[in-house]
Protein backbone atom coordinates (compact mmCIF):
# COMPACT_ATOMS: atom_id res chain seq x y z
CA UNK A 1 0.00 0.00 0.00
CA UNK A 2 1.14 3.52 -0.66
CA UNK A 3 2.92 5.53 1.76
CA UNK A 4 0.35 8.06 3.94
CA UNK A 5 1.12 11.75 5.49
CA UNK A 6 -0.26 14.76 6.60
CA UNK A 7 -0.20 17.63 4.77
CA UNK A 8 -0.47 21.30 5.36
CA UNK A 9 -2.96 23.49 3.48
CA UNK A 10 -2.57 27.37 3.61
CA UNK A 11 -5.79 28.14 5.82
CA UNK A 12 -6.83 31.18 3.01
CA UNK A 13 -7.69 28.45 0.55
CA UNK A 14 -9.60 25.94 3.12
CA UNK A 15 -13.35 27.16 1.76
CA UNK A 16 -12.02 26.94 -1.75
CA UNK A 17 -10.52 22.81 -1.80
CA UNK A 18 -12.93 22.22 1.02
CA UNK A 19 -16.10 23.73 -1.08
CA UNK A 20 -15.16 21.04 -4.06
CA UNK A 21 -11.99 22.53 -5.78
CA UNK A 22 -10.32 19.64 -6.47
CA UNK A 23 -6.46 20.31 -7.78
CA UNK A 24 -3.59 20.45 -5.28
CA UNK A 25 -1.60 23.77 -6.45
CA UNK A 26 1.48 24.67 -4.86
CA UNK A 27 0.20 28.02 -3.58
CA UNK A 28 -2.10 26.27 -1.31
CA UNK A 29 0.50 24.21 0.72
CA UNK A 30 2.46 24.65 3.82
CA UNK A 31 5.09 22.32 3.83
CA UNK A 32 5.64 21.78 0.24
CA UNK A 33 9.61 20.01 1.16
CA UNK A 34 7.70 17.09 2.77
CA UNK A 35 6.33 16.30 -0.56
CA UNK A 36 8.97 13.21 -1.73
CA UNK A 37 7.23 10.36 -2.93
CA UNK A 38 4.66 10.47 -6.05
CA UNK A 39 1.39 8.26 -5.00
CA UNK A 40 2.07 9.18 -1.30
CA UNK A 41 -1.76 9.50 0.11
CA UNK A 42 -2.25 13.06 1.47
CA UNK A 43 -4.16 13.94 4.45
CA UNK A 44 -4.97 17.38 3.72
CA UNK A 45 -5.39 19.89 7.28
CA UNK A 46 -5.15 23.53 7.07
CA UNK A 47 -3.16 25.66 9.56
CA UNK A 48 -5.74 25.59 12.35
CA UNK A 49 -5.73 21.30 11.76
CA UNK A 50 -9.25 22.00 10.54
CA UNK A 51 -9.76 18.24 7.97
CA UNK A 52 -10.28 19.07 4.50
CA UNK A 53 -9.69 16.07 2.65
CA UNK A 54 -7.53 13.31 1.48
CA UNK A 55 -5.66 13.09 -1.80
CA UNK A 56 -2.46 11.88 -3.50
CA UNK A 57 0.58 13.20 -4.23
CA UNK A 58 1.06 13.76 -8.80
CA UNK A 59 2.97 16.34 -10.11
CA UNK A 60 1.10 17.02 -13.53
CA UNK A 61 1.41 20.22 -15.92
CA UNK A 62 -1.58 21.22 -13.75
CA UNK A 63 -0.52 20.86 -10.76
CA UNK A 64 1.04 18.79 -7.34
CA UNK A 65 -2.16 16.10 -7.57
CA UNK A 66 -5.48 15.50 -6.65
CA UNK A 67 -8.27 15.98 -3.72
CA UNK A 68 -10.07 12.35 -3.81
CA UNK A 69 -12.15 12.19 -1.18
CA UNK A 70 -13.66 15.13 1.75
CA UNK A 71 -14.86 12.45 4.12
CA UNK A 72 -12.33 11.58 7.06
CA UNK A 73 -13.47 8.26 7.29
CA UNK A 74 -13.47 7.42 3.30
CA UNK A 75 -10.35 5.02 2.71
CA UNK A 76 -8.54 5.44 -0.77
CA UNK A 77 -8.43 1.31 -1.20
CA UNK A 78 -9.78 -1.22 -3.60
CA UNK A 79 -13.23 -0.46 -2.85
CA UNK A 80 -13.04 3.47 -3.29
CA UNK A 81 -11.80 2.82 -6.94
CA UNK A 82 -14.12 0.33 -7.58
CA UNK A 83 -17.50 2.95 -6.23
CA UNK A 84 -16.17 5.58 -8.70
CA UNK A 85 -15.42 3.27 -11.64
CA UNK A 86 -19.56 2.07 -11.67
CA UNK A 87 -20.66 5.34 -11.29
CA UNK A 88 -18.74 6.44 -13.80
CA UNK A 89 -20.02 3.17 -15.98
CA UNK A 90 -23.75 4.72 -14.96
CA UNK A 91 -23.09 7.49 -16.18
CA UNK A 92 -22.46 6.15 -19.76
CA UNK A 93 -25.12 3.90 -19.65
CA UNK A 94 -26.51 5.17 -22.88
CA UNK A 95 -23.23 4.73 -25.07
CA UNK A 96 -23.42 0.97 -24.31
CA UNK A 97 -26.86 0.26 -25.50
CA UNK A 98 -25.89 2.68 -28.46
CA UNK A 99 -26.05 0.75 -31.54
CA UNK A 100 -24.41 3.67 -33.38
CA UNK A 101 -21.85 4.34 -31.46
CA UNK A 102 -19.44 2.35 -29.50
CA UNK A 103 -16.25 4.35 -28.72
CA UNK A 104 -16.57 6.95 -25.99
CA UNK A 105 -15.10 8.01 -22.50
CA UNK A 106 -16.05 5.92 -20.15
CA UNK A 107 -13.87 7.78 -17.24
CA UNK A 108 -12.96 11.03 -17.57
CA UNK A 109 -10.27 12.06 -14.58
CA UNK A 110 -11.35 14.59 -11.75
CA UNK A 111 -14.53 14.81 -13.42
CA UNK A 112 -15.51 11.56 -12.34
CA UNK A 113 -13.87 11.95 -8.81
CA UNK A 114 -10.45 10.48 -9.24
CA UNK A 115 -8.06 13.48 -10.93
CA UNK A 116 -4.86 11.88 -13.03
CA UNK A 117 -6.06 9.10 -15.55
CA UNK A 118 -8.68 8.78 -17.88
CA UNK A 119 -9.86 5.51 -19.73
CA UNK A 120 -11.54 5.37 -23.52
CA UNK A 121 -13.59 2.73 -24.59
CA UNK A 122 -12.98 0.94 -28.44
CA UNK A 123 -15.41 -1.47 -29.08
CA UNK A 124 -14.40 -3.95 -26.02
CA UNK A 125 -10.92 -2.20 -25.64
CA UNK A 126 -10.20 -0.34 -23.22
CA UNK A 127 -7.38 2.30 -23.27
CA UNK A 128 -5.94 3.90 -19.86
CA UNK A 129 -3.90 7.24 -19.68
CA UNK A 130 -1.70 7.49 -17.27
CA UNK A 131 -0.86 11.24 -16.13
CA UNK A 132 1.42 11.22 -13.81
CA UNK A 133 3.68 8.77 -11.66
CA UNK A 134 1.48 9.63 -8.66
CA UNK A 135 -1.47 8.17 -9.94
CA UNK A 136 0.56 5.17 -11.65
CA UNK A 137 1.50 3.57 -8.29
CA UNK A 138 -2.47 3.06 -7.77
CA UNK A 139 -2.19 1.20 -11.31
CA UNK A 140 -3.18 -2.34 -9.30
CA UNK A 141 -6.24 -1.16 -7.50
CA UNK A 142 -7.65 0.79 -10.59
CA UNK A 143 -6.77 -1.96 -12.90
CA UNK A 144 -8.48 -5.03 -10.90
CA UNK A 145 -11.59 -2.60 -9.80
CA UNK A 146 -12.07 -1.85 -14.18
CA UNK A 147 -11.70 -5.63 -14.78
CA UNK A 148 -14.30 -6.64 -12.35
CA UNK A 149 -16.54 -3.61 -13.27
CA UNK A 150 -16.32 -3.20 -16.95
CA UNK A 151 -16.68 -6.21 -20.29
CA UNK A 152 -13.97 -5.77 -21.45
CA UNK A 153 -11.69 -8.12 -24.80
CA UNK A 154 -8.63 -6.22 -23.60
CA UNK A 155 -6.79 -3.86 -22.00
CA UNK A 156 -3.73 -1.24 -23.44
CA UNK A 157 -2.08 1.92 -21.43
CA UNK A 158 -0.26 5.13 -21.96
CA UNK A 159 2.35 6.87 -19.61
CA UNK A 160 1.94 9.85 -20.26
CA UNK A 161 4.23 11.25 -17.58
CA UNK A 162 7.69 12.24 -17.99
CA UNK A 163 9.64 15.58 -17.52
CA UNK A 164 7.07 17.20 -19.85
CA UNK A 165 4.26 15.23 -19.87
CA UNK A 166 5.12 13.47 -22.69
CA UNK A 167 3.82 9.98 -24.17
CA UNK A 168 6.50 7.16 -23.08
CA UNK A 169 7.39 4.89 -25.97
CA UNK A 170 6.19 1.83 -24.68
CA UNK A 171 4.87 -1.66 -25.47
CA UNK A 172 1.04 -0.52 -24.53
CA UNK A 173 -0.66 -3.95 -23.82
CA UNK A 174 -1.54 -4.79 -20.34
CA UNK A 175 -4.07 -7.75 -20.00
CA UNK A 176 -6.66 -9.41 -21.76
CA UNK A 177 -6.46 -10.28 -25.49
CA UNK A 178 -4.60 -7.96 -27.94
CA UNK A 179 -6.12 -6.31 -30.40
CA UNK A 180 -5.73 -6.65 -34.06
CA UNK A 181 -4.95 -3.40 -35.77
CA UNK A 182 -6.74 -1.39 -36.70
CA UNK A 183 -10.14 -1.65 -34.51
CA UNK A 184 -12.90 -0.50 -36.36
CA UNK A 185 -14.58 1.61 -33.88
CA UNK A 186 -18.21 3.58 -34.49
CA UNK A 187 -19.65 6.84 -34.41
CA UNK A 188 -23.13 7.96 -35.16
CA UNK A 189 -22.87 5.37 -37.90
CA UNK A 190 -19.25 6.20 -38.96
CA UNK A 191 -16.27 4.23 -38.96
CA UNK A 192 -12.87 5.15 -37.55
CA UNK A 193 -9.56 3.13 -37.38
CA UNK A 194 -8.20 3.16 -34.24
CA UNK A 195 -4.63 2.27 -33.23
CA UNK A 196 -3.72 1.91 -29.46
CA UNK A 197 -0.09 0.42 -29.82
CA UNK A 198 1.20 3.71 -31.71
CA UNK A 199 2.28 6.48 -30.39
CA UNK A 200 -0.07 8.87 -28.09
CA UNK A 201 -2.71 9.68 -30.37
CA UNK A 202 -5.25 6.52 -31.62
CA UNK A 203 -6.81 7.81 -34.90
CA UNK A 204 -9.72 10.11 -33.39
CA UNK A 205 -10.24 12.42 -30.62
CA UNK A 206 -13.44 11.55 -29.41
CA UNK A 207 -14.64 14.49 -27.46
CA UNK A 208 -15.05 16.16 -31.03
CA UNK A 209 -17.67 13.91 -31.39
CA UNK A 210 -21.08 16.02 -31.28
CA UNK A 211 -19.33 18.96 -33.23
CA UNK A 212 -18.69 16.06 -36.37
CA UNK A 213 -22.25 15.09 -36.01
CA UNK A 214 -23.54 18.48 -36.76
CA UNK A 215 -21.35 19.37 -39.46
CA UNK A 216 -23.09 16.29 -40.96
CA UNK A 217 -26.30 16.49 -40.22
CA UNK A 218 -26.88 20.55 -40.56
CA UNK A 219 -24.06 22.04 -42.17
CA UNK A 220 -22.07 20.15 -44.44
CA UNK A 221 -24.65 19.75 -47.86
CA UNK A 222 -23.46 20.83 -51.14
CA UNK A 223 -20.41 23.27 -49.27
CA UNK A 224 -16.27 23.24 -50.27
CA UNK A 225 -14.93 22.31 -47.08
CA UNK A 226 -11.12 23.10 -45.89
CA UNK A 227 -10.55 20.96 -42.98
CA UNK A 228 -6.95 22.43 -41.62
CA UNK A 229 -5.24 20.79 -38.81
CA UNK A 230 -7.12 17.52 -40.30
CA UNK A 231 -4.60 14.78 -38.70
CA UNK A 232 -6.91 11.62 -40.12
CA UNK A 233 -9.25 13.92 -41.43
CA UNK A 234 -12.33 13.03 -39.08
CA UNK A 235 -13.98 16.39 -39.94
CA UNK A 236 -13.35 15.90 -43.77
CA UNK A 237 -15.41 12.58 -44.01
CA UNK A 238 -18.01 13.82 -41.57
CA UNK A 239 -18.71 16.89 -44.16
CA UNK A 240 -18.43 14.32 -46.88
CA UNK A 241 -21.07 11.63 -45.85
CA UNK A 242 -23.15 14.94 -45.17
CA UNK A 243 -22.65 15.92 -49.02
CA UNK A 244 -20.04 18.27 -48.97
CA UNK A 245 -19.27 19.53 -52.54
CA UNK A 246 -15.46 18.88 -51.79
CA UNK A 247 -13.66 18.25 -48.95
CA UNK A 248 -9.83 19.86 -48.46
CA UNK A 249 -7.70 18.08 -45.45
CA UNK A 250 -4.01 20.22 -44.72
CA UNK A 251 -1.76 18.53 -42.44
CA UNK A 252 2.21 18.66 -42.06
CA UNK A 253 2.57 15.43 -40.81
CA UNK A 254 3.44 12.57 -43.53
CA UNK A 255 1.04 9.85 -41.61
CA UNK A 256 -2.08 12.07 -42.45
CA UNK A 257 -2.07 11.18 -45.72
CA UNK A 258 -2.36 7.63 -45.42
CA UNK A 259 -4.73 7.89 -42.48
CA UNK A 260 -6.91 9.91 -43.71
CA UNK A 261 -7.22 7.84 -47.13
CA UNK A 262 -7.63 5.28 -44.53
CA UNK A 263 -10.99 7.43 -43.15
CA UNK A 264 -12.44 7.97 -46.47
CA UNK A 265 -11.81 4.32 -47.73
CA UNK A 266 -13.61 3.00 -44.93
CA UNK A 267 -16.69 4.75 -45.07
CA UNK A 268 -17.33 3.94 -48.76
CA UNK A 269 -16.06 7.39 -49.98
CA UNK A 270 -14.12 7.91 -52.94
CA UNK A 271 -11.13 9.81 -51.48
CA UNK A 272 -9.79 10.89 -55.22
CA UNK A 273 -12.81 13.08 -55.24
CA UNK A 274 -11.18 14.99 -52.32
CA UNK A 275 -7.99 17.13 -51.81
CA UNK A 276 -5.66 15.76 -49.17
CA UNK A 277 -2.49 17.88 -48.93
CA UNK A 278 0.81 17.11 -46.38
CA UNK A 279 1.43 20.56 -46.15
CA UNK A 280 1.95 23.45 -43.27
CA UNK A 281 -1.53 25.46 -42.75
CA UNK A 282 -0.12 28.76 -42.86
CA UNK A 283 1.44 28.13 -46.29
CA UNK A 284 -1.72 26.74 -47.83
CA UNK A 285 -3.40 29.93 -46.63
CA UNK A 286 -0.84 31.83 -48.27
CA UNK A 287 -1.67 29.54 -51.28
CA UNK A 288 -5.37 29.85 -51.33
CA UNK A 289 -5.08 33.44 -51.28
CA UNK A 290 -2.55 33.53 -53.74
CA UNK A 291 -4.84 31.23 -56.07
CA UNK A 292 -8.18 33.29 -55.11
CA UNK A 293 -9.58 30.02 -53.67
CA UNK A 294 -12.23 30.53 -51.18
CA UNK A 295 -14.43 27.70 -49.06
CA UNK A 296 -17.93 27.97 -48.13
CA UNK A 297 -16.65 26.16 -44.73
CA UNK A 298 -12.89 26.64 -43.45
CA UNK A 299 -12.70 24.30 -39.88
CA UNK A 300 -9.71 25.35 -37.32
CA UNK A 301 -8.32 22.60 -34.92
CA UNK A 302 -4.96 23.53 -34.26
CA UNK A 303 -2.94 21.82 -31.28
CA UNK A 304 -2.27 24.40 -28.26
CA UNK A 305 1.36 24.26 -29.52
CA UNK A 306 2.87 23.78 -32.99
CA UNK A 307 6.07 24.88 -34.34
CA UNK A 308 6.94 23.84 -38.12
CA UNK A 309 10.03 25.00 -39.87
CA UNK A 310 8.70 28.08 -40.33
CA UNK A 311 6.03 28.89 -37.75
CA UNK A 312 5.05 28.33 -34.20
CA UNK A 313 1.75 28.79 -33.24
CA UNK A 314 -0.04 29.12 -29.73
CA UNK A 315 -3.19 29.25 -29.12
CA UNK A 316 -2.72 31.81 -26.60
CA UNK A 317 -1.03 34.35 -28.54
CA UNK A 318 -2.13 33.82 -31.96
CA UNK A 319 -5.53 32.15 -32.55
CA UNK A 320 -6.78 35.76 -33.62
CA UNK A 321 -4.19 35.47 -36.25
CA UNK A 322 -5.93 32.43 -37.51
CA UNK A 323 -9.10 33.49 -37.50
CA UNK A 324 -8.27 36.37 -39.42
CA UNK A 325 -6.41 34.02 -41.80
CA UNK A 326 -9.41 32.07 -42.01
CA UNK A 327 -11.71 35.32 -42.87
CA UNK A 328 -9.64 36.09 -46.00
CA UNK A 329 -10.54 32.55 -47.46
CA UNK A 330 -13.85 32.51 -46.45
CA UNK A 331 -17.11 32.69 -49.22
CA UNK A 332 -19.81 35.54 -47.37
CA UNK A 333 -22.39 33.57 -45.74
CA UNK A 334 -19.72 30.88 -45.32
CA UNK A 335 -18.88 29.49 -41.99
CA UNK A 336 -15.50 29.17 -39.79
CA UNK A 337 -15.84 26.74 -36.93
CA UNK A 338 -12.94 27.36 -34.61
CA UNK A 339 -12.12 24.67 -32.00
CA UNK A 340 -9.38 24.97 -29.44
CA UNK A 341 -8.68 22.32 -26.87
CA UNK A 342 -6.34 24.83 -24.82
CA UNK A 343 -7.33 25.19 -21.16
CA UNK A 344 -5.29 28.56 -20.44
CA UNK A 345 -8.37 30.66 -21.89
CA UNK A 346 -12.02 30.40 -21.27
CA UNK A 347 -14.71 30.69 -23.89
CA UNK A 348 -15.47 34.08 -22.78
CA UNK A 349 -12.00 35.18 -24.14
CA UNK A 350 -12.37 32.98 -26.92
CA UNK A 351 -15.48 34.73 -28.31
CA UNK A 352 -13.36 37.88 -27.95
CA UNK A 353 -10.87 36.98 -30.09
CA UNK A 354 -13.53 35.67 -32.86
CA UNK A 355 -14.59 39.12 -32.44
CA UNK A 356 -11.59 40.92 -32.72
CA UNK A 357 -10.82 39.35 -35.33
CA UNK A 358 -13.69 40.31 -37.35
CA UNK A 359 -13.13 44.09 -36.21
CA UNK A 360 -9.77 44.10 -37.76
CA UNK A 361 -10.91 42.30 -40.71
CA UNK A 362 -13.81 44.91 -41.24
CA UNK A 363 -15.91 41.67 -41.55
CA UNK A 364 -19.53 41.15 -39.60
CA UNK A 365 -20.36 37.76 -38.41
CA UNK A 366 -23.62 35.64 -36.30
CA UNK A 367 -22.74 32.97 -33.54
CA UNK A 368 -24.40 29.85 -34.69
CA UNK A 369 -23.44 27.30 -32.55
CA UNK A 370 -21.58 26.34 -30.38
CA UNK A 371 -19.86 23.26 -28.31
CA UNK A 372 -17.96 21.93 -25.00
CA UNK A 373 -17.82 18.41 -24.08
CA UNK A 374 -19.76 15.79 -24.88
CA UNK A 375 -21.58 13.86 -21.88
CA UNK A 376 -19.47 11.17 -21.20
CA UNK A 377 -15.92 13.82 -20.79
CA UNK A 378 -17.81 14.35 -17.57
CA UNK A 379 -16.82 17.19 -15.92
CA UNK A 380 -17.52 19.23 -12.69
CA UNK A 381 -18.67 22.60 -12.05
CA UNK A 382 -16.08 23.22 -9.35
CA UNK A 383 -13.54 22.86 -11.77
CA UNK A 384 -14.40 24.63 -15.01
CA UNK A 385 -11.18 24.75 -16.32
CA UNK A 386 -11.33 20.61 -16.92
CA UNK A 387 -14.10 21.47 -19.54
CA UNK A 388 -11.22 22.42 -22.08
CA UNK A 389 -12.76 22.48 -25.21
CA UNK A 390 -14.37 25.58 -26.96
CA UNK A 391 -15.69 25.18 -30.18
CA UNK A 392 -17.61 27.69 -31.97
CA UNK A 393 -19.77 27.72 -35.97
CA UNK A 394 -19.40 31.41 -37.02
CA UNK A 395 -21.29 32.35 -39.83
CA UNK A 396 -19.64 35.04 -42.44
CA UNK A 397 -21.97 37.78 -43.36
CA UNK A 398 -21.94 39.97 -46.27
CA UNK A 399 -21.25 43.81 -45.55
N1 LIG B 1 -8.60 18.19 -36.26
C1 LIG B 1 -8.05 16.89 -35.97
C2 LIG B 1 -7.10 16.88 -34.81
C3 LIG B 1 -5.93 17.83 -34.95
S1 LIG B 1 -4.54 17.32 -34.05
C4 LIG B 1 -9.19 15.89 -35.75
O1 LIG B 1 -10.33 16.31 -35.65
O2 LIG B 1 -8.92 14.70 -35.66
C5 LIG B 1 -3.41 18.51 -34.56
C6 LIG B 1 -2.80 18.25 -35.92
O3 LIG B 1 -2.17 19.47 -36.35
C7 LIG B 1 -1.70 17.19 -35.96
O4 LIG B 1 -2.10 16.19 -36.86
C8 LIG B 1 -0.47 17.94 -36.48
O5 LIG B 1 0.28 17.19 -37.42
C9 LIG B 1 -1.08 19.14 -37.17
N2 LIG B 1 -0.26 20.35 -37.29
C10 LIG B 1 0.44 20.98 -36.33
N3 LIG B 1 0.99 22.12 -36.84
C11 LIG B 1 0.63 22.20 -38.14
C12 LIG B 1 0.87 23.13 -39.19
N4 LIG B 1 1.61 24.22 -39.00
N5 LIG B 1 0.32 22.89 -40.39
C13 LIG B 1 -0.43 21.78 -40.61
N6 LIG B 1 -0.69 20.87 -39.66
C14 LIG B 1 -0.18 21.07 -38.43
Amino acid sequence: MPKEMMLTIKSKYFNKLKGGYPLLFKEAIVNLNNLKEEGTLLKLVDEQKRFIGKGYYGKQNKGLGWILTRKEHEEIDYEFFERKINKALEHRKAFFVDSQTNAFRLFNGEGDGVGGFTVDYFDGYLLINWYSEGIYQFKDLIREALQSSVDYKGIYEKKRFDQKGQYIEDDDFLTGERAQFPIIVKENGVHFAVYLNDGAMVGVFLDQRDVRKSIRDHHAEGKTVLNTFSYTGAFSVFAALGGAAKTTSVDLANRSLNKTIEQFSLNGLDYEAHDIRVMDVFNYFKYAVRNKLKFDMVILDPPSFARSKKHRFSAAKDYKDLIKEAISITEDDGMIIASTNFAGFDMKKFKLYVENAFREMNGKYKLIEEHSLPEDFKTIKEFPEGDYLKVLFIKKIKR
